[in-house]
């Protein structure tokens, strides 16, 4: 591979403008307000989203996900592969077209400051090829200051969605929290100023996938042959096949490939080669000759796009089932946290007729509303227990493990005992199930 043999032929892609372009720059704005401004966002005093790792902890929605709630984020996980799945199967790369950060990132930051100091592709790849003056010198210097600038902003505002917009900005965050920014700084930096298309090619796993997800039916980027062949240099339709040879979608490629040779899986669906062959041909007043379409469709099986097809109805089928699974765990979700567990090395002892276990209850606040909560332990299931445990009270996001005592009547004791354990507060309440140890023997049935 040449990222590793230190042969790699570096990319120039020429600037492009078109209609593809227009559509990457909304998408581009799309995605930077759901990174920069999401995190600013809270409703019920909380962050309408953000993973606060410290204290595993998901803020969604107004509502507060610990560890315990682990189908939940299971959930939310599949859900999310799930959708990746369907769009893949139905518009194939479209993520790595217009959404995926690699490529938003490249197209609205790097691009850009580059073409700014160093020009576009030709005076790019003149300029790399001769000597180091003053004036390549402080272009790159220019455009490398301008790359860590770029890197730090994201680095901060990826860190919002773990650490808090508030607290990252105002520099009130952990150490730890900086030093992840630093961590990534460096490693986007790396990416602006050198490893680019390489991630695509060599790194993303989603790109390998590609072959399992997509079928004849998908969505790619292909280059019309019936029309464009036999090519031409510099001659339109009339002489040859539509393609004048032209070269425009080649250098305009950020993979550094070419669309002529088929589909291949270093295209990451970006469009730029459209938006070139539609400038070169609208001069014929010929159609473009690369454009959206399908396998199926380009070897005349199918015309247009099949939407409806086994893979795509599974997909949608499963992601509808996990989508609904989630709204009703959101809905249902409690705003109390409870665990009971027996206390460790303990089983069971006996005081005066009577029989004695002791529990450990952790209780935690994930009332959305950050107020302070009391909640009150009761048991239900035992014969004439006596429990001694004390109400507590949480602070927001807090929590505590307080001991449990119950005691029964050795005559009603049995070597176990199914009971349950409700925690309380005013407005909800949980309900735990545990045993209850106790001698073998005891009761009837015991
Ligand atoms: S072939 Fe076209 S769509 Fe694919 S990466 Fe290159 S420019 Fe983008
Ligand atoms: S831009 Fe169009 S005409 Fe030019 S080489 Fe590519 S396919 Fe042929």
């Amino acid at each position: 591979m040449a990222i590793f043999s230190g042969v790699r032929k570096w990319v120039y892609p020429q600037s492009i403008k078109g209609t593809w372009q227009k559509v990457h720059r909304w998408s581009a704005l799309g995605f930077h307000l759901f990174l920069i401004v999401t995190p600013w966002i809270y409703i019920g005093g909380h962050p309408a989203v953000r993973l606060d790792l410290p204290d595993r902890r998901l803020y969604l929605l107004g509502q507060i996900f610990t560890a315990t709630d682990g189908l939940f984020i299971a959930l939310l996980g599949l859900s999310a592969a799930f959708m990746l799945f369907f769009v893949t199967a139905l518009l194939g790369r479209v993520w790595c077209g217009y959404i995926c950060p690699q490529t938003v990132l490249l197209e609205e930051w790097v691009r850009p400051i580059e073409k700014f100091f160093e020009g576009d592709r030709s005076a790019r790849k003149r300029r790399d090829a001769g000597p180091w003056n003053f004036d390549k010198i402080w272009r790159k210097f220019g455009k490398w200051t301008f790359f860590m600038l770029a890197a730090f902003f994201i680095s901060m505002s990826f860190s919002q969605w773990f650490a808090g917009a508030y607290e990252i900005w105002t520099f009130q965050a952990g150490p730890v929290d900086y030093a992840l920014v630093g961590i990534f700084t460096l490693i986007w930096f790396a990416d602006f100023a050198w490893f680019r298309e390489q991630l695509c090619n060599y790194v993303c796993p989603y790109a390998r996938f590609q072959g399992a997800l997509t079928d004849k039916h998908s969505l790619i980027i292909s280059y019309d042959a019936t029309r464009g062949e036999p090519r031409k240099k510099g001659k339109a339709q009339g002489q040859a096949g539509g393609c004048i040879d032209c070269n425009k979608c080649v250098v305009v490629c950020p993979q550094g490939i070419d669309i002529r040779d088929g589909f291949q899986l270093e295209c990451i669906s970006c469009a730029r080669c459209i938006d070139a062959c539609e400038t070169v041909m609208s001069r014929f007043d010929h159609p473009t000759l690369v454009r959206y379409s399908t396998e199926a469709a380009d070897t005349g099986e199918t015309k247009g796009l099949r939407l409806l097809r086994p893979r795509t109805l599974v997909y949608a089928g499963l992601l509808a089932t996990l989508a609904g699974a989630l709204v009703i765990l959101l809905l249902t979700h409690g705003t109390i946290e409870a665990q009971v567990n027996r206390a460790a090395g303990t089983n069971f002892s006996v005081e005066e007729g009577m029989v004695r276990n002791t529990f450990m209850v952790r209780v935690a606040n994930n009332d959305p509303r950050e107020q302070q909560v009391t909640y009150h332990i009761a048991v239900d299931g035992l014969p004439d227990p006596t429990v001694i445990v004390n109400p507590v009270t949480l602070g927001p996001t807090e929590a505590r493990t307080v001991p449990l005592v119950v005691r029964i009547p050795e005559a009603s004791a049995q070597r176990s005992i199914p009971f349950k354990v409700t925690v309380s507060s005013e407005d909800e309440s949980v309900t735990l199930t545990t045993t209850f140890a106790g001698p073998e023997g005891q009761a009837s049935g015991g």
